[in-house]
């Protein structure tokens, strides 16, 4: 399987080199030159397999010639392994056509996991196949930076350095990264805030010289690995509900569209899917653009589901190179235009968009109404992202004949603040990690300053 760049000039490049590079160097984002295909059969075939099978099946073209089959399987197996459910993630149903896929088993307890426990495992295979060693690094203002450690920490070949905003992550968030004592793992505390952690970040991508030669590897939501992991969930659900016999349909509560733009790789695989519902909260670039064809930035908000708290959303860029029918110079265009001022899609693409995705946006004080209603309702208790995409669902469904499944994208207790906000008197952790508060903790508190960051870097790298 070949990759191509969203913007049409970068050089094709194969799984493994995508990988390990991230961004294309035209600026654009890397997809499969062809989508490959699930038959009926194939799909009829994995009634009844386990999670990890499936995801192998699933997988197994997106890698095809770069990994062989059996330690494919072993990795996939392994990442799975790790999640506390037998079902890795289980569907629950809320009514009688309304389905919560719970995202939430694996270690940190949010979706990122799905993702980050097979990412780090793929990169360390082809780096000690390859005989190298490489460095990640990555700004976290909560989820990905403790998906990542977890993804990562036992990898042979990686190192991981995660830079967080001191003092200003929850607890429970900052524990999740900070009492992992692996000795490949250093948490950075920035005295600043998270742009500026950010920012260190992308200059110290844009000059790798301070590591001598090794690689630098970002694990950010752009990584194709990440996009192909998440595309299983979406075909194990619905073959759990009668696929491909029947047809489902996902409600997603977006950010950066990485997960949602997996839904649509598997439907674009052969999955019959009839809509597509985009959650967002207050932070509603995809439903504006969606629904009036604003294209454009807004200012950041914080709000109570703040792992979805972006300006743009990075991902869109793959959507929009389909929904430009993979016309790479247009995309450029739109996206150059995009950066620095407020735009518009053309006619053609919005509509065929609009054709498959729906969007609907909630704000604060909804996503309290919701947590409230939906647990008197039902008796589940959302964490505050799940909640704008229970609303979303109810709001912007097409029909409800068709099944609705809501991923189901945080563990209530990681966002407990939002569920005492609603009235509740707390969550507590899961069982296997209750005594997360009393763990010890490991962190480098320095000056948001980068050439200190790079020197750390540089100085503890194995
Ligand atoms: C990252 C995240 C999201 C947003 O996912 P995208 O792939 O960026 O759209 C939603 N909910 C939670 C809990 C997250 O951690």
């Amino acid at each position: 399987m070949r990759y191509i760049s969203t913007r049409g000039q970068a050089p094709a490049l194969s799984f493994e080199e995508v990988v390990l590079t991230g961004m294309a160097s035209d600026g654009g984002l890397y997809v499969p030159e062809t989508i490959p295909q699930l038959s009926r059969d194939d799909l009829e075939a994995m009634a009844g397999l386990s999670y990890a099978e499936i995801a192998f099946r699933v997988m197994k073209p997106f890698v095809a010639g770069e990994i062989d089959d059996e330690t494919f399987r072993g990795l996939v197996r392994d990442a799975y392994a790790t999640f506390s459910h037998d079902a890795v993630v289980p569907l629950n149903q809320l009514d009688a056509n309304h389905f919560l896929l719970e995202l939430f088993h694996g270690p940190t307890l949010a979706f990122k996991d799905v993702a980050l426990q097979l990412l780090g495992r793929i990169l360390d295979h082809f780096l000690a196949k390859r005989g190298e060693r490489a460095v990640i690094m990555g700004a976290t203002s909560g989820d990905t930076g403790s998906a990542a450690i977890e993804g990562c920490r036992h990898c042979d070949n990686l190192d991981i350095f995660i830079l967080h905003p001191h003092n200003r992550v929850s607890e429970v968030q900052r524990r999740q990264m900070t009492t992992v004592l692996a000795n490949n793992v250093f948490n950075i505390a920035i005295e600043g805030n998270f742009d500026d952690a950010q920012a260190m970040v992308k200059a110290s991508f844009a000059d790798q010289a301070f590591l001598n030669g090794t690689r630098l590897v970002a694990v950010n939501s752009i990584n194709w690995a990440r996009i192909m992991a998440q595309v299983v969930y979406y075909v194990a659900s619905a073959v759990a509900l009668g696929a491909p016999s029947r047809e489902v349909s996902f409600c997603v509560p977006s950010a950066n569209f990485g997960n949602v733009f997996a839904g649509y790789v598997a439907y674009r695989m052969g999955l019959p899917v009839k809509q597509f519902i985009i959650a967002t909260n207050a932070n509603d670039i995809l439903h504006r653009t969606l629904a009036d064809n604003d294209f454009s930035k807004q200012e950041l908000l914080a709000t109570l589901a703040p792992s979805m708290d972006i300006v743009v959303s990075s991902n869109f860029e793959r959507l929009l190179f389909e929904a430009y029918e993979r016309d790479g110079d247009a995309v450029r265009d739109l996206l150059e235009r995009f950066q620095h001022e407020p735009t518009a899609l053309a006619e053609a693409p919005l509509s065929r968009l609009r054709e498959k995705f729906s969007s609907h946006s909630v704000d604060d004080d909804t996503i309290l109404e919701v947590i409230r209603e939906a647990h008197h309702r039902t008796k589940e208790l959302l964490d505050p992202h799940t909640a704008t995409g229970y609303r979303a669902a109810e709001q912007a469904r097409a029909d409800t004949a068709t099944p609705m499944i809501t991923l189901a994208t945080a563990h209530p207790a990681k966002f407990a603040e939002a569920v005492v906000k609603a009235g509740f008197s707390g969550v507590p952790l899961p069982a296997h990690m209750d005594d997360l508060l009393e763990r010890e903790e490991r962190y480098e508190v320095l000056p948001a300053e980068l050439t200190e960051v790079q020197r750390f870097v540089a100085e503890h790298r194995r």
